[in-house]
């Protein structure tokens, strides 16, 4: 047992990372309990290359999650990052903020998004977020700009936007000089050498046990069983890891809980259920000759990320009048890109109906979860047809001759539904595990308070009821500010 403090985050991850930060800064003591390593201070140099080269996604740190066979498709990896700053630290570092309707549907108070306005700001600002200079823009997204404006979409100078709409342009990167920047660089660093803040790396947390006078947390670390105590406890723990210590803990469906041989404690049967992200499929074409040899000459040079640009755009299903597609452009060079000698136009579906689960297996802290997202199952197949429509829009812009003169013919098939089932993968944003709200399947209360225990917080995105239409790092970062603003509130 090592001594008590005010707080425990359990993971230090995108949002965890923030919180013990804003805690810190507020005179608490905190204790923050990663499962991962935590490679200390950027400076410090330590930190493996892939976490830190933004140009590529890093695979290193994975926690190795996947679907198990599926039939009729390729299993389903669910990426998700095990060290100290968490997915922010593998992620493709792309920002982006949905639209302002996106918080207010939530219905909660302390949601709105006028109370979130300062708090993306702060975010964008300390995340240090930017758009892609004109002159940074590759051949091939240069290309995609001009069939973009060739094929009607209105132009944006800044897609960072909460009252945007409808456009297309370059993209906003947290990225700094090529480095993926973090919310362990950017939230811990600065507080690195304070006695207010102790990081516990390698030290994977089994359960959790709330009495009158403050919480207990059980962990493994170097192979022992070891616990913390602390006044209270905020689970940031991620989509798929904070239901499951919720579950180990008997907190859940309990004859779920009761299957997977954990005792019920407390009956909350939304815990793991509302799992959901935004469904994707590509359509593509191979590379000419010349593109390829301008991709290789610009990857030589360094300056070739793979995503550059995106459109916003509203499907047949947009009934809101607010856009429910993403349409995005992905190439590499041919040696170095995952996309493998083809260009890709991407579309997810923004505004996902379709609800999947995830569930602890046995009482083991180290089984993993089982992970079911259900992905196109919603029964009216909006998101099937949003898909669709989104499919259009890339193919227009493929066909425009400014991308047509160096592109080959397709690869994939996308052209029924059955194909699209078969080939939509997802945009690597699940959410709403232990979802805010007052309805019977809500785990949370607008203050991220799990319902019942009132010295458990809950602190990333498992806390969204609904998915934002935004890429979902910016968002977890305004979690971790709205939470710590809240808890530091009283
Ligand atoms: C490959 C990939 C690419 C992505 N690209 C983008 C992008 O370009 N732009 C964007 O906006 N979003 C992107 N995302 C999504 C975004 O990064 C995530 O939504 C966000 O980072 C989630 O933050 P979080 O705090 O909820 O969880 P995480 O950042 O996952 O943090 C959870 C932390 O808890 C730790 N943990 C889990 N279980 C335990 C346990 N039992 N004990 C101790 N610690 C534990 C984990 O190791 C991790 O550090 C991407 C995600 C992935 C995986």
């Amino acid at each position: 047992m090592t001594e008590h403090a005010d707080i425990i985050v359990i993971g230090g991850g995108t949002s965890g990372a923030v919180i013990a930060a804003r805690l810190v800064a507020a005179g608490a003591t905190v204790t923050v309990l990663e499962a991962g390593p935590d490679y200390g201070a950027f400076d410090a140099g330590r930190w493996p290359a892939d976490l830190l080269d933004a140009h590529a996604l890093a695979t290193s740190h994975d926690w190795g999650y996947t679907s198990g066979p599926v039939p009729g498709r390729q299993p389903w990896h669910f990426e998700r990052a095990r060290v100290i700053g968490g997915c922010s630290a593998h992620n493709g570092a792309i920002a982006a903020v949905g639209h302002a309707a996106d918080y207010d549907a939530w219905g909660l108070p302390e949601w709105r998004t006028a109370r979130l306005r300062p708090l993306f700001a702060l975010a964008l600002q300390t995340m240090r977020v930017r758009t892609y200079a004109t002159d940074e823009v590759g051949p091939f997204h240069a290309r995609c700009l001009e069939a973009a404006a060739g094929c009607g979409w209105h132009m944006a100078e800044d897609l960072c936007d909460l009252d945007a709409n409808a456009s297309f342009g370059r993209e906003s990167v947290n990225i700094v000089n090529r480095i993926r920047w973090n919310t362990a660089f950017a939230y811990l660093d600065p507080l690195r050498g304070s006695r207010q803040l102790r990081i516990i790396d390698r030290t994977h947390v089994d359960r959790l046990a709330e009495s009158t006078d403050g919480a207990t947390v059980f962990a493994i670390k170097d192979g022992k069983p070891v616990r913390y105590t602390a006044d209270r406890v905020v689970l940031s723990a991620g989509v798929y890891g904070s239901p499951a210590i919720l579950q180990r803990s008997g907190i859940g469906d309990p004859a779920r809980l009761r299957q997977a041989g954990v005792t019920p404690v407390q009956a909350l049967p939304g815990v793991g259920a509302n799992l959901h992200d935004h469904p994707m499929v590509h359509a593509d074409r191979v590379l000419g000759p010349a593109l390829r040899q301008w991709l290789d000459e610009a990857a030589a040079r360094g300056l070739l990320p793979e995503e550059q640009t995106l459109g916003k755009a509203l499907s047949s299903q947009a009934t809101d009048g607010i856009f429910d597609l993403h349409v995005f452009p992905v190439c590499g060079s041919n040696q170095t890109s995952l996309t493998d000698g083809r260009a890709l136009v991407e579309v997810a579906c923004m505004t996902p109906r379709s609800r999947g689960r995830v569930d602890i297996v046995a009482a083991d802290p180290l089984a993993a979860p089982r992970i079911d997202h259900r992905y196109l199952s919603d029964p009216d197949g909006h998101d099937l047809a949003v898909l669709r429509d989104g499919l259009v829009l890339a193919e227009d812009l493929l066909e425009h001759p400014a991308l047509a003169r160096v592109l080959g013919p397709p690869c994939t098939d996308v052209s029924s539904d059955a194909a699209i089932r078969r080939e939509v993968a997802h945009y690597y944003h699940p959410v709403g595990t232990c979802a805010m709200g007052a309805g019977p399947d809500a785990v949370c209360d607008a203050r991220g308070g799990v319902y019942g225990h009132e010295r458990i917080t809950v602190g990333d995105v498992s806390l969204m009821p609904q998915i934002p239409r935004a890429n979902t790092n910016v968002p977890a970062v305004v979690i971790g500010e709205r939470i710590a603003e809240l808890l530091t509130a009283g």
